[in-house]
């Protein structure tokens, strides 16, 4: 058997070239530190070209979404489209020199204790790379790998059952009945496509939710948030959100839409669920285009029963069912990362481990976490660096 090539690194291995992984590069770069980005995928930021459908745009105000280093461009609007985010992401790889290696896998990695030194294990077309280095910046994402929950006979359903990952546009869907389980931001946009595309979906709510205005007297809810918390405590943000949200938007019980009892920045900060912030689906659950039903007891060839005895027909399932990180499958030997796949020691000091392991967009803070986490470990990278070239010379 032929020996696996051997990389050695001049500078931190980065796993991933989403936002995370081209913002820490560029952030190291600008300080002088070289790197290795590697991606699974073909391109850069690959969950925004090939996962996310047509219709998207980013769902926070642009401010918030910018990455280290470069604004979005003035002509860009308030909330830009999903193509202008990707065009914004290579723009930035491009003005940062960051060039990925692409179709690289990581499948391995491990703290090598006798030589103080990462070896990441990455595969290419079947050839096996070994990437050596002293530091290792996992940037592989919160939505890494597609959540598919196992309901009851959905292998007896006879139409198509899709993540909604692969979901573009509703085009393919006119005139079909189509049962979209969850009812997140994801689940919501994709009924309200649906709607736009002539289909009839049917939405599973079997979680409680909360969905708030996507702006409130003009301004982003997400901008009054953040106004709001630096004054007041996140309880009473919380309280004033949803008082705000239930005088715009009315009682969503009667949409069959439940609140959670605690509060939308507090599940986000706990749980990482992020509130629904609605861009025009609750008119249309109104107006009866989008169907809120509860959860599913079990699918059908045809469709399927619900938890209070209905059945609904359908010609198709789309599983806006999330997503979760893929950090346990390939870090091996530390225990950084909980099983969940997320830094174990909570938001603002998640990003830095032991033994130059850093960890950048697992902050449940969307793009906002990710420049956050970015800034500060190409910061304490470049500091060794320095200390080791300075020691060096
Ligand atoms: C539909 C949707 C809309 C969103 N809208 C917003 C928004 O408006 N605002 C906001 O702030 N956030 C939003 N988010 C959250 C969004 O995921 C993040 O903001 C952003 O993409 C995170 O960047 P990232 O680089 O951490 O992860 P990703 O963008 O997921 O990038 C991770 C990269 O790692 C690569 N990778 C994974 N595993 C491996 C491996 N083993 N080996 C090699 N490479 C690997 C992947 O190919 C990918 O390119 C949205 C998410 C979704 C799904």
């Amino acid at each position: 058997m032929a020996a696996s090539p051997v990389v050695w690194v001049n500078g931190p291995i980065v796993v991933g070239a989403g936002p995370a992984g081209l913002s820490v590069a560029a952030c190291l770069r600008e300080r002088g530190v070289p790197s290795v980005v590697l991606d699974r995928a073909d391109c850069v930021a690959s969950l925004w070209q090939y996962g996310t459908y047509d219709r998207l745009r980013l769902h926070l105000p642009r401010h918030f979404c910018e990455l280290p280093g470069m604004p979005f461009p003035d002509s860009y609007p308030e909330y830009p489209t999903k193509r202008q985010f990707v065009s914004y992401l290579e723009a930035y790889a491009a003005h940062f020199r960051v060039h990925p290696r692409f179709n690289t896998s990581v499948t391995s990695a491990r703290y090598d204790d006798d030589a103080g030194l990462w070896r990441v294990h990455a595969e290419n077309g079947g050839v096996v790379t070994e990437y050596i280095g002293r530091w290792l910046v996992v940037a592989t994402g919160e939505n890494a790998e597609h959540v598919l929950p196992e309901i009851d006979g959905i292998k007896d359903f006879c139409g198509r059952v899709s993540h909604v990952s692969e979901y573009k546009s509703g085009a393919p869907y006119s005139g079909k009945h189509v049962i979209v389980v969850g009812c997140g931001n994801s689940g919501m946009e994709v009924c309200l496509d649906l709607c736009d595309h002539n289909a009839l979906p049917a939405m599973v709510a079997r979680d409680s939710v909360h969905v708030l205005p996507r702006e409130i007297l003009g301004v982003a809810t997400f901008s009054v948030a953040v106004f709001l918390r630096r004054f007041l405590p996140l309880w009473l943000v919380d309280r004033t959100l949803v008082l705000l949200s239930w005088l715009l938007l009315g009682n969503l019980e009667k949409l069959g839409i439940r609140r959670p009892s605690r509060g939308p920045l507090e599940l986000k900060k706990t749980r990482g669920r992020t509130p629904v912030l609605d861009i025009g689906a609750l008119a249309r659950i109104r107006s009866g285009d989008i169907e809120v039903v509860p959860g599913i007891r079990r699918f059908f060839c045809d469709g399927a029963e619900l938890v209070d005895g209905r059945r609904v027909t359908a010609d198709a399932v789309i599983m806006a069912t999330g997503y979760h990180s893929n950090v346990p499958q390939w870090l091996k030997g530390c225990d950084f990362f909980t099983e969940e796949g997320y830094p174990r020691v909570p938001f603002p000091d998640g990003w830095k481990g032991q033994s130059g392991l850093y960890s950048v967009g697992f902050t449940r803070r969307g793009l906002s976490g990710v420049s956050l986490d970015a800034v500060k470990v190409a910061q304490d990278i470049a500091m060794a660096w320095n200390n080791q070239t300075a020691t060096t010379c």
